[in-house]
């Protein structure tokens, strides 16, 4: 495999056609194999990845060719198979088989989305994705909706906007004369919320030392009765879709007792907000309109291609006083520019495969799709409870947790499974015990996977 002599560049059109074709070829012999494949890698392949290491370095390159046999020959094995319904880790989507094939496409257009005259195409469906994305999950139409890369960084982007919001209320300018000096800002979080918007919170220059926590219950969800008065300028973070048990907090009852006029709720619903497009789900999410800020993934529930995330903000203008950049160049150019939207200024058309898989779908589509993957918990939770297996707490999302007796066991039986090939799912901690999580999020998930992944758990145990 090795080339030696002169390096081959790739450069007429017509190899750069038989290139693309040959890896969509490679590409459609591995999604046509996912379904059987084992869930993660023999030992075999993770073995052969070393020759990656042998047969291309900086100094003895490769022609394309060979770099695109070597990728799909020796990384299509060493994949996880995140895609082909069996794999119930982390909260990690699966992909729709539109949004893959649009990014194909797109892939070949490799468009900038910065400025709308950088790519007509990307702004157009930039704009209308993001308009669907705020009517499909049912937040306020005057809402803005952006693109990123994942939750974290919609989090980040939420919580810089809120930041700045209440401090300018309060008669500061973080963009004029920072953090330093403010006056105080308080925040208070769930004391479940994720781990990424407590990075936020540091990123931010918030801080995560000083939070003023919201106990929860034992499903996970902030207490109503439970939530701590503060004077003065406050963020409140609360989140759809406890990563753990897919509860959600109770936002009618929680924003009920805040002063509108100096909080700012922020609402983390990586996962969880996509509740709201499912009819029969959408009763868990009461209220939550009522907020000025929501995060979520389009890769996870969505089933977009890696990575795309949205921050939605029910005031466009706080958003684009926080976001906007002061580029000569850019200037009188027009638009809904994603760069005065988001923190990045070059970007990927993260819209297209989104717009793409919601057009194919739609309404109805995206809320069987949740639905789905709600009933496939229920099935695991009936299942395993059937099987003795103790549930700890009723799925009313995509999220299962059970136990195996001890910790220890627990572990084992997690171990057991993950390197079965038949299933894969993670372990957790929840509320002093450790705990199998199973996440349905690949929308492809059928009830037979959810059956062959029960047999392996039972085995296991
Ligand atoms: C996954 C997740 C995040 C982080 O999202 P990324 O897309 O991985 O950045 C944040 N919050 C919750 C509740 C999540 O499930």
């Amino acid at each position: 495999m090795r080339q030696t002599g002169v390096m081959a560049w790739v450069t007429g059109a017509e190899s750069k056609a038989d290139l693309l074709m040959e890896a969509a070829r490679r590409a459609a012999d591995f999604v046509s194999v996912e379904r059987d494949r084992p869930v993660v890698p023999t030992a075999e392949a993770l073995d052969r990845l070393g020759s990656i290491t042998f047969n291309a370095t900086l100094d003895r390159p490769l022609d394309a060719q060979n770099v695109i046999a070597m990728l799909d020959e020796i990384g299509s094995a060493a994949t996880v198979s995140n895609t082909g319904g069996r794999y119930f880790g982390f909260v990690t989507g699966g992909v729709e088989p539109v949004g893959l094939a649009a990014s194909v496409l797109a892939g070949a257009w490799d468009q900038n989305t910065a400025l709308p005259v950088m790519s007509p195409i990307a702004a157009h469906l930039d704009a209308l994705a993001a308009e669907w994305m705020v009517d499909l999950l049912g937040l306020p139409s005057r809402s803005i909706a952006t693109f990123c890369a994942g939750a974290s960084i919609a989090n980040l982007t939420s919580i810089i906007t809120a930041r700045d919001t209440l401090l300018r209320e309060a008669g500061w300018d973080t963009a004029a004369d920072g953090l330093i000096g403010a006056p105080p800002l308080t925040v208070v979080a769930s004391e479940e919320i994720h781990s990424s918007a407590i990075k936020a919170l540091r990123l931010a220059g918030l801080g995560s030392g000083s939070v003023v926590p919201i106990p929860t219950d034992r499903y996970g969800r902030a207490r109503a009765d439970a939530v701590p008065t503060t004077t003065g300028p406050t963020l409140v973070l609360l989140q759809a879709g406890n990563v753990n048990t897919g509860y959600s907090d109770p936002f009618a009852d929680i924003i009920d007792q805040l002063d509108a006029t100096r909080t700012w709720v922020h609402v983390d619903g990586a996962f969880g907000l996509w509740a709201n497009a499912a009819p029969e789900r959408r009763d868990q999410l009461e209220g939550i309109a009522r907020a000025d800020s929501w995060a979520t993934d389009g890769h996870k529930w969505l089933n977009t291609p890696y990575d795309c995330g949205v921050a939605i903000v029910a005031d466009p203008d706080a958003l684009s006083q926080s976001m906007r950049m002061d580029a000569a160049y850019a200037a009188g150019t027009g638009g809904r520019a994603p760069m005065n939207l988001s923190l990045q200024m070059s970007q990927g058309a993260r819209a297209i495969p989104v717009w793409a898989i919601l057009a194919t779908l739609g309404r109805d589509g995206v809320a069987q799709a949740v639905e789905r993957c709600c009933r496939h918990a229920e099935r695991f939770a009936d299942l395993l409870g059937d099987a003795g297996i103790d549930v700890l707490v009723p799925p009313v999302l995509n999220q299962v947790l059970v136990a195996f007796g001890d910790d220890d066991h627990t572990d084992a039986v997690i171990a057991k499974v993950q390197a079965s090939g038949d299933a894969w799912m993670g372990g957790t901690t929840w509320h002093g015990r450790r705990a199998m999580r199973i996440s349905v999020s690949d929308t492809s998930t059928t009830a037979d996977d959810v059956d062959r992944a029960v047999a392996a758990i039972v085995a296991a145990a």
